[in-house]
């Protein structure tokens, strides 16, 4: 069991900032410049401070790092020295004769600043690797008795998402506007999506580059991965149900995608491997993992519309199910030579547990609108309505040692006439 550690920056209780934790942001306080800060319970740590008190003057690396407005710069420092970095504060926050603790403006409250979109994402790919999602919408979409294409258990399903309308959470979701077809037999119409959706995801971060024409090996793939966020993949599902044959999505995900303002490094998360499901058919050699590649990690979706004092919880699921894990996903991304680059976003795909309750999206959780979602105050839903606001959290736990990713929050505003 891991060593128990206690800051003296007080962290309540159920906080998802503990001293375990330690997640990246960038934030901003009165008209000052974003930079980078770490959460701690309800305050950040300010890095640009901390290197000027000379915490980190003999690491060789550029520390002018952290004044930049997104993490992509010191994420290129390399896992070595980022880590050495995260567990110097660490020590600091736990040592009593700490210098910081005279620094009154290196450790700013969380609740006067403004978080900001953490990196500088060039390019965002969406997997589809929870089992029992792609099996859902399968059935939805296709043929109930062949749910999974032949190709879903052999490799991990993907596609090319947009990475220009990916936005930090409290942003609010405008409504798009697309091609429906409410109507089989009937043209198509142009009007706002009247199934507009969210799909809980989660979303790792890549924190070192390949070259092109080099394919990342599978023992070597958690060295390329530096963080972990929570990320919303809002989506039309009536334009998407028209536009998606034969290229897969396009205009039903392209209007928005919302991620959580802390990445939490994938160090933090060590304590909550688990092994993943058995993957049968065996997957071919390229895509052989071993060990423990899943996270046990708590997710919840609130759905509250406009007006009502308290949210209702509609899907309790968790990441541990995913069929595919993160290393055979930027494997098999990289394998014909495709090159990543640091702040690239990789997303889960939506996911959905077993059971109606564990669901991702409101797709599966209305069975296509078929039922509807009773909230709290008496309000029903098959799908999201203007101010609705949606919000997913999630967390880990361990014994005493909880790591958590805040919160992606955002309300749904109508589409522009
Ligand atoms: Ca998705």
């Amino acid at each position: 069991m891991q060593q128990k550690l206690t800051s003296w920056i007080p962290v309540p209780e159920h906080s998802d900032f503990s001293i375990y934790n330690l997640p990246y942001g960038i934030f901003s306080k009165d008209s000052h410049t974003p930079r980078i800060g770490m959460a701690i319970g309800e305050h950040i740590v300010d890095l640009k401070r901390v290197a000027e008190a000379g915490l980190f003057h003999d690491l060789h690396a550029d520390l002018s790092v952290f004044d930049r407005t997104s993490l992509n710069d010191y994420i290129s420092l390399g896992k070595e020295v980022t880590t050495e970095i995260r567990k110097r504060v660490q020590q600091e926050l736990c040592d009593e004769h700490s210098s910081l603790k005279e620094m009154s403006s290196a450790i700013v409250q969380q609740s006067e600043c403004k978080l900001h979109l953490p990196v500088k994402v060039g390019d965002y790919t969406d997997f589809y690797s929870s089992i029992e999602h792609a099996t859902n919408v399968g059935k939805m979409f296709r043929d109930p008795e062949n749910a999974l294409l032949p190709n879903w258990k052999h490799l991990p399903v993907g596609y090319h998402g947009r990475a220009s309308s990916i936005v930090v959470s409290g942003t609010p979701v405008q409504r798009p506007n697309g091609q429906l077809k409410p109507d089989d037999d009937k043209p198509p119409v142009y009007g706002p999506s009247q199934r507009l959706d969210f799909e809980l995801e989660v979303g790792f971060i890549v924190g070192k580059e390949n070259q092109l024409g080099n394919s990342i090996h599978v023992q070597q793939a958690e060295d390329h991965i530096f963080g972990l966020l929570l990320f919303n993949d809002w989506s039309a599902r009536d334009i998407q149900k028209w536009e998606y044959r034969p290229l897969g999505p396009f205009l039903g995900k392209n209007f928005a995608s919302s991620v959580s303002p802390w990445i939490v490094p994938l160090e933090a998360l060590d304590p909550f491997r688990v092994q993943g499901p058995e993957q049968n058919p065996e997957v071919l050699p390229y895509l052989r993992t071993q060990g423990k590649k899943n996270y046990d990690i708590n997710l919840e979706v609130d759905l509250q519309p406009q007006g009502q004092p308290e949210p209702t919880t509609i899907s309790r699921t968790n990441y541990r199910y995913m069929y595919w894990n993160m290393v055979q996903q930027l494997v098999h991304h990289t394998s014909g030579g495709c090159n990543v680059r640091i702040g690239d976003i990789m997303a889960s795909g939506t996911i959905s547990g077993t059971d109606p309750q564990s669901y991702g999206s409101l797709l599966e959780l209305s069975w296509s609108g078929s039922t509807t979602l009773k909230l709290k105050g008496g309000q029903e839903r098959t799908f999201l309505e203007d101010g609705d606001r949606v919000t997913i959290k999630g967390f880990a736990r361990k014994d005493d040692i909880r790591v958590g990713f805040g919160e992606v929050t955002s309300k749904i505003l109508p589409a522009k006439i």
